[in-house]
């Protein structure tokens, strides 16, 4: 067992996992009081009669080469979001232990923590320096109860890249006292390579990717946890077993093969120009005051007053996202569109920039 393990919850350890129901594709199945006929319809290949494979192990070996790892550093999950999940109710302990979050950030970190019962460290980014990692101040407030401190890269809702080097150093200096999870659901968005190779150097690096952005498969809902071999082995006792519905491990399966790989990729470069067209036309116009840079396929805007954009978006159909932080005040979220409905969306901020609102 690798040291960094002592950090979970003394009773996960010592918990005896459920049993499922032993897979044996090779013999027929008279042994999880499942229907032996399909329904009528059922498109699947498996049969929704059966219960789905836990972690299916063609789909865990297609994930771990999709990221570059290996099967045993690869557990699947509904999303990015049960990974967050899972990783809290294994290591923090209610009432005792503590996360650590540098906001603004995501939001569903402090909400699965409130959840779980643990508390809620903040260290937040510098703002004067483009939403930077205060490294310094993460070690600093990094007592024995944090047991996780979770890194957004890029991040939500800044849309900047954190420096892989200070991520890097906190892992270094946290070794054997916390976790250090880096969220990179936006990766594929930034012009760099994902940490996910420096689990082999650090056992206290844990990555999370997702379907959800890039592949363009966020109903498929699937998300990876990505660690050392002993840390994905203790999650697994921990999640449920029958995590994946068999349409999800299909989907999954079909919508990222080499050719939809290489659409994905085609189409992040279509919305990268776009996000490159948006920021540079977004920051000419009236209303808006300033636009953060973005690793992302979002960008963040400071507008002089957020609710008329709001307004104006609401009018050309279109809905953007305040992202209620309290450092962030007149900021929007703005998910990149398709051509036709980024260029919607400026028509109407200019149309709204050009009338005289609320004088009498
Ligand atoms: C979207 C998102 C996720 C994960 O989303 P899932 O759909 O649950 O995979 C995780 N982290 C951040 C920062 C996100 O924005």
């Amino acid at each position: 067992m690798i040291r960094v393990l002592e950090l979970a919850r003394p009773d996960i350890l010592t918990l005896q996992p459920y049993q499922h129901a032993a897979w044996e594709p090779s013999l027929e199945r008279m042994h999880a009081n499942e229907m032996p006929w399909r329904a009528d319809g059922d498109p699947t290949s498996a049969g929704l009669n059966r219960y789905p494979q836990p972690q299916p192990a063609e789909l865990i070996s297609h994930l771990a080469a999709l990221y570059g790892v290996e099967p045993r550093n690869v557990l699947a999950g509904r999303g990015g979001d049960e990974g967050i999940d899972l990783l809290i109710r294994t290591f923090c302990r209610a009432g005792h232990d503590s996360i650590l979050i540098c906001p603004p950030t995501f939001g569903m970190y402090k909400v699965s923590a409130r959840i779980q019962g643990a508390a809620v460290v903040e260290v937040p980014l510098v703002k004067a320096n483009g939403f930077a990692l205060d490294t310094n101040g993460v070690l600093a407030a990094c007592n024995e109860n944090v047991k996780l401190v979770f890194i957004c890269s890029p991040n939500n809702p800044t849309g900047n890249l954190l420096e892989r080097c200070a991520i890097e150093f906190l892992c270094t200096q946290l070794a054997n006292k916390a976790i250090v999870v880096v969220d990179e659901a936006y990766i594929e968005f930034a012009r760099t390579d994902s940490i996910v190779a420096s689990i082999r150097q650090f056992e206290n690096l844990v990555v999370l990717r997702t379907l959800s952005k890039a592949y363009a498969l966020a109903g498929a809902r699937c998300g990876t946890v990505i660690a050392h071999a002993d840390i994905i082995s203790l999650l697994a006792r921990v999640i449920t077993p029958y995590a994946l519905p068999t349409q999800t491990i299909e989907s999954v399966l079909k919508f990222t093969d080499e050719a939809h790989c290489a659409a994905a990729r085609r189409l992040t470069e279509v919305l990268l120009s776009e996000r490159a067209r948006m920021s540079e036309l977004l920051s000419r116009l009236p209303l808006i005051r300033r636009v953060w840079h973005s690793d992302a396929n979002f960008l963040l805007v400071e507008c002089v007053d957020a609710a008329r954009v709001v307004r104006a978006a609401t009018a050309a159909r279109l809905i953007v996202r305040d992202p209620q932080q309290p450092t962030l005040p007149n900021c929007l979220r703005i998910s990149i569109g398709t051509p036709e409905q980024n260029d919607r969306l400026l028509r109407g901020i200019v149309a709204a920039g050009t009338e005289t609102e609320g004088v009498a």
